[in-house]
């Protein structure tokens, strides 16, 4: 499971963010639809939150992503 206290800090605020457990495998960047939410960071050692789901569909893609990542590194109780 996530943990909030543990947020990579380039995630944008809001309840969903990814956690230093990212390894990262790129899993859910294969998930249709991810990179409306999530990106590299510049030296590609970990994804991050650069938006917040705004509609249903993008909270169904952030929920598959959440549920693919092998190392539970994605976590939607942030602030
Ligand atoms: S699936 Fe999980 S560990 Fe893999 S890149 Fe995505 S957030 Fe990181």
């Amino acid at each position: 499971m996530a943990d909030k206290s543990s947020k990579v800090p380039e995630n944008v605020p809001g309840p969903w963010y990814v956690d230093t457990t990212c390894t990262p495998c790129r899993t859910c960047l294969e998930v249709d639809g991810a990179d409306s939410l999530i990106k590299w960071n510049d030296d590609e050692t970990l994804v991050f939150f650069h938006a917040q789901p705004a509609d249903a569909a993008q909270e169904a893609i952030a929920e598959e992503m959440m549920a693919v990542c092998p190392t539970a590194a994605i976590g939607n109780d942030g602030e």
